[in-house]
């Protein structure tokens, strides 16, 4: 059964983007694959973050991991930290990744513009990634658009690694990408993909409310400045989530009143946010339940990391023999 590992940060609310371009993946990959799914909290700290809730947010984001479905007795669910070899992988991964190559990664450039003074981990992000990954001899990574490039600098880690110390074979294989069809979910503001770290998110736990109040002021095609407007649903977020939360009836009729202006863009909306919430209602209640059962949460989470930190051993152990590190003795 060929492995798989995905990772994803406690850098703020779980989000739609998260939910179609990633984690609804990891529901259905996990009944035919060996599949470790991670809240990569030490990915967290790469930009400016709350250090009083990063343990929280951690715990929440591995709720909503399980109440999206993953399901522990498919799927190893750990918390980065509770592995430490991760942090050392990415040590030895240091020394034959291309400063080159880092610098010109899109999310490097994108992010490091929020900093006065960029800080290095930043930089290294796409390192820790790459170990995280073949720390567990991954093949495939179920992930969005935006860690393709990221994936290809893993894979080129992976192929430097195996011809500097690999002795002929490929101790590590190269890991390759799952997209969904949902790759890339535009944030509310319609400017830049949905993102945790961006505030133009919907969070998949929200309540009825709040998603009502983050959708009203939602983006939609400019060319409609009032309710007479024909619009071009083609190039609008909004009718391009109806896709993912309505049935196909409603999202022929979304695109036919959007072109004939037959109705608001508040309409549409309307519309969207009744669907979503009907969608999404069964994972927020699992969510609320999980929240009350925090010992349910913490004996998951520590038998993921016990799981994973067996495996890791085993990668460590050669990868220190074929670097040439002197074996410990105990
Ligand atoms: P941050 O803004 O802190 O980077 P994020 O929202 O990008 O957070 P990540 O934890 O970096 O979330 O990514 C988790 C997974 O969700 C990754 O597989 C990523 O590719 C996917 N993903 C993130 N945003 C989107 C999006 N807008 N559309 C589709 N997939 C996405
Ligand atoms: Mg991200």
């Amino acid at each position: 059964m060929a492995r798989i590992f995905s990772g994803i940060q406690p850098s703020g609310e779980l989000h739609l983007g998260n939910w179609l371009g990633a984690v609804q993946n990891w529901v259905n990959l996990q009944q035919s694959y060996d599949c470790l799914f991670c809240v990569v909290d030490l990915h967290a700290i790469t930009g400016q973050y709350e250090h009083e809730s990063l343990a929280q947010r951690t715990r929440d984001m591995a709720i909503g991991l399980l109440a999206c479905g993953v399901d522990p007795s498919r799927a190893v669910l750990f918390v980065q930290s509770h592995v430490p070899a991760h942090s050392e992988l990415q040590w030895l991964l240091n020394s034959i990744t291309p400063l080159g190559e880092l610098e010109r990664m899109t999310q490097f450039k994108d992010k490091a513009q929020r900093f006065e003074s960029v800080p290095v981990g930043l930089l290294n992000y796409p390192v820790l990634m790459a170990a995280d990954i073949l720390l567990y001899r991954a093949e495939l990574v179920p992930v969005g658009e935006d860690q393709t490039q990221h994936l290809e600098l893993a894979r080129e880690v992976a192929r430097r690694w195996n011809s500097e110390f690999g002795g002929g074979s490929d101790f590590f294989p190269e890991p390759r990408p799952i997209l969904t069809e949902a790759k890339r979910i535009m944030g509310l503001d319609g400017q830049a993909k949905m993102s945790k770290s961006l505030g133009n998110t919907i969070g998949l736990l929200d309540s009825p409310e709040e998603i009502w109040r983050k959708l009203r002021p939602a983006v939609t095609d400019p060319a409609r400045v009032t309710r007479k407007d024909p619009g071009n649903p083609e190039i609008c977020n909004i009718y391009y989530l109806h896709k993912y939360f309505s049935p196909s009836e409603t999202v022929l009729r979304v695109a036919d009143h959007c072109r004939g202006a037959k109705w608001g863009c508040l309409d549409c909306k309307r519309e969207l946010a009744d669907n979503m919430i009907r969608t999404l209602a069964p994972i927020r209640e699992r969510a609320l339940a999980l929240q009350h059962q925090p010992g349910r949460v913490e004996e998951i989470l520590g038998d993921g990391a016990a799981t994973a930190r067996r495996l890791a051993a085993e990668t460590m152990r050669t990868v220190r023999e074929r670097m040439g590190f002197l074996t410990s003795a105990d």
